[in-house]
């Protein structure tokens, strides 16, 4: 017997193996440095994790709708509209188990066999696959450091085939740091407004932004890209609550009932009180997400300092994320053979870029405590200078 054509097309998670791997080698007693973590290093505010609680003592520990409670899918279109000049109705947001689970959904609700997906290079790693897992055909577009690692309209439009439905766009961008300016996302949506093609707009890092630098949700900037965009975002990143499995999608309106007709097949509603955490989150404080980015900003100003005076190596100054992503062309290494012998050698781990579609790259994360910063600084400067 053999598993179906489908799942022998996917390709597992690299960067979730090799977070286990850190994990395992660190309970092993290895002086592991972590610069491979896609999560926050912070615990769940308090005053989240209470409202959870609270309500399992309450007893609210059964099947909720499908899509989410409805004051949470209430909070979810009064943040859209205030932070974002978005205009959702409650009803086209789905509260879905991540914001993974969310793009998952989307793809599964629009698109034919075969149909194409744009995806720009470097990308999230999750993309293609879960294009394929949908039975489309991931269209990868190279974009260049030199660019910001930001896809140009132009290239954009000569990656387009009769068989492009969609683009995926994701600012600011996992594993690049980039930041699309308002100008730049609105040429993108153009082109694909002009040809009807669908954007799945994925915002998860919206909150941790750098230097004053603004967030545009693409589907707020021109009516007409409103009924073409799925607005994904979600709690993982910004309120560091990546084990609750909480994300949503703002859908147009002719797309809200075929998502939530998938979900209700598949996983049914979120764990009911994760859904009263993730209430508590849009409805509470938001002081902690402001104290999070600026301990992320302050990480990332030491890492820019430190790294821009190592030899062999490049980069972009992140405008948002944990993320940095290094150029590594010049060590005539490919991304896996740095990634390997920097474990090996120096005991760091940062993910080899060939995950991201890039293997020019390898992708540092400062998801971490400024003492292992530190020490992975010094480390990966000791190997560049050895190589
Ligand atoms: N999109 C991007 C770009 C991400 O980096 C991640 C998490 N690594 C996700 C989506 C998924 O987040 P969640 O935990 O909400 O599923």
């Amino acid at each position: 017997m053999e598993p179906s054509s489908r799942a022998k097309r996917i390709t597992p998670s690299l960067t979730l193996s090799l977070g286990s791997k850190a994990k395992s080698l660190r309970a092993k007693g290895v002086d592991i440095v972590n610069l491979g973590s896609g999560e926050p290093d912070f615990d769940t505010p308090e005053f989240i994790k209470a409202a959870a609680m609270g309500s399992l003592d309450a007893g609210f520990t059964k099947y909720t709708p499908s899509s989410g409670i409805p004051e949470l899918r209430e909070a979810i279109a009064d943040k859209l509209e205030a932070d974002n000049g978005l205009s959702y109705d409650p009803s086209q947001i789905t509260v879905s188990c991540g914001a993974k689970h969310a793009c998952l959904n989307v793809l599964l609700a629009t698109l034919e066999t075969g149909d194409e997906v744009i995806i720009p290079a470097p990308y999230w790693l999750s993309y293609p696959e879960m294009v394929k897992i949908a039975d489309g055909e991931p269209v990868i577009v190279p974009t260049r450091l030199e660019n910001g690692y930001k896809i140009t309209p132009e290239e954009f439009a000569e990656a387009m085939t009769p068989k492009t439905r969609m683009i995926i766009l994701n600012s600011p961008g996992n594993p690049t740091g980039s930041v699309y300016t308002r100008e730049e996302m609105e040429a993108l949506a153009r082109v694909a407004a002009e040809e009807d093609i669908l954007i799945l707009s994925d915002e998860i890092y919206e909150k941790i932004l750098f230097d004053g630098e603004k967030h545009w949700s693409v589907a707020s900037l021109d009516a007409s890209f409103y009924p073409l965009t799925f607005t994904v975002n979600g709690f993982s990143k910004a309120y560091a609550m990546t084990g609750w499995r909480l994300g949503y999608v703002a859908s147009p309106p002719w797309a809200a009932a075929a998502v939530e007709a998938i979900q209700s097949h598949s996983t049914s509603n979120v764990t009911s009180f994760a859904q009263k955490g993730a209430l508590a989150a849009y409805r509470g404080p938001q002081d902690c997400v402001e104290a999070m980015t600026q301990e992320y900003q302050r990480r990332r100003d030491y890492l820019v300092a430190q790294i821009g005076s190592l030899p062999k190596v490049n980069f972009i100054r992140p405008q948002g994320t944990f993320y940095l992503l290094l150029e590594i062309g010049d060590t005539k290494l490919s991304s896996t053979q740095f990634a390997e012998r920097l474990l090996e050698e120096e005991k760091v781990m940062v993910i080899p870029g060939v995950a991201f579609g890039d293997d020019r790259t390898v992708r540092l994360s400062y998801a971490t405590d400024m003492d292992s910063l530190q020490r992975g600084v010094e480390r990966l400067a000791g190997f560049l200078k050895r190589l």
